[in-house]
């Protein structure tokens, strides 16, 4: 019953964010709207299994968003919208822009495709040194590890897994089923509290101890996909990055410079169009990588939810994040770029 009463309150609140929320606002001050999208992926692709929910739309989900939006709103690319408000040039009352993080291969396969059709700008923000590489990131690696010790070696998969999570607390009791996707998640987070080279170092340390190593195909894009999708006209790059350092304070400011420079060089060299826009991997910023920041791109985008108007510090940029358990439906999606839920 109170399940029920929930999921009634839930779609309730959701039918007045999407009738009356800021994206119906028509003030005096043009606003953009940011969407963050990661991947694009069918439910039943393997690449889905072990993903955190949070990260992912299906591919109708997200042709049912672009239709949608194109009828409701003036979509625009990013880096055009600054370049027209720093011109002083009118914008129009409310725009949106399309991003995706990390530089997802599936993004080729199942974003390209739509955004063509429907002629919609987007831009990809790349971490430069991982592109056509077979690198991951550490959240699916973690995923992937956790899958083949619970499959193939059972006997010895409570001792690393402790060790793993000495000073980090989770509800997930280690035994050989595998976590569920909420479970994933909760670990992800707990696991963010060390440093991203922390984390790749136990992970490896773990492999090398029950001597597992994971082969996967390449999941990110590679610099020919890049290519062919920035000479459509509709993709731009962006910088996340050359590694996916989260630049906090905890970061020696010469890494937090390099990641910053050297990024944007390499996209440059690679694609051959100007870097204009920045990516603060995970959302963390320090008052020195807003500063640099500032000094090499022209606007920088966080996680914060929220519209932006043209009195929004551009590089600190809001956006609205999408994924497929809040935005599979109009009402959801709607209610979702109200800005309020
Ligand atoms: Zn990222």
């Amino acid at each position: 019953m109170l399940k029920i009463l929930k999921q009634l309150t839930k779609r309730g609140l959701q039918h007045i964010a999407a009738n009356f929320g800021r994206h119906q606002h028509t003030g005096s001050d043009p606003e953009l709207a940011i969407l963050m999208y990661h991947r694009i992926l069918p439910k039943q692709d393997n690449r889905a299994q072990l993903e955190e929910p949070g990260m992912m739309v299906t591919p109708e989900t997200f042709t049912m968003h672009m239709q949608l939006l194109k009828q409701q709103f003036t979509i625009i690319s990013l880096s055009q919208w600054i370049k027209q408000k720093n011109n002083g040039e009118k914008l129009p009352a409310r725009c949106i822009a399309i991003t995706f993080d990390d530089g997802w291969a599936d993004n080729y396969e199942f974003a390209f495709p739509v955004l063509k059709k429907l002629a919609i700008p987007a831009t990809i923000f790349l971490v430069s040194d991982m592109i056509g590489t077979t690198q991951q990131f550490w959240p699916e690696r973690l995923a992937q590890l956790l899958a083949s010790i619970a499959t193939n070696r059972p006997d010895k998969w409570q001792l690393p897994a402790l060790q793993w999570i000495t000073g980090v607390k989770t509800s997930y009791t280690f035994s050989h089923r595998l976590p569920d996707q909420e479970q994933l998640s909760e670990i992800i987070a707990q696991i963010k509290k060390l440093t991203d080279e922390d984390v790749h170092t136990r992970i490896n340390e773990i492999e090398e101890i029950l001597q597992i190593k994971i082969e996967t195909p390449p999941d990110l894009l590679n610099w020919q996909q890049m290519s062919e999708m920035c000479e459509s006209g509709f993709i731009e790059a962006g910088s996340h990055t050359c590694h996916h350092i989260r630049l906090n304070n905890t970061q020696p400011e010469n890494i937090q410079l390099a990641e910053i420079i050297q990024s944007k060089k390499q996209i440059e060299q690679h694609l051959a169009q100007p870097v204009t826009a920045f990516c603060y991997p995970n959302g963390n910023f320090s008052d020195y990588a807003i500063q640099q920041v500032t000094q090499h791109y022209d606007c920088a985008v966080t996680t914060k939810a929220d519209w932006n108007t043209t009195k929004t510090n551009p590089y600190l940029l809001n956006r609205i994040g999408l994924h497929e358990d809040i935005s599979a439906d109009k009402t959801a999606f709607l209610a979702r770029l109200s800005g309020w839920l």
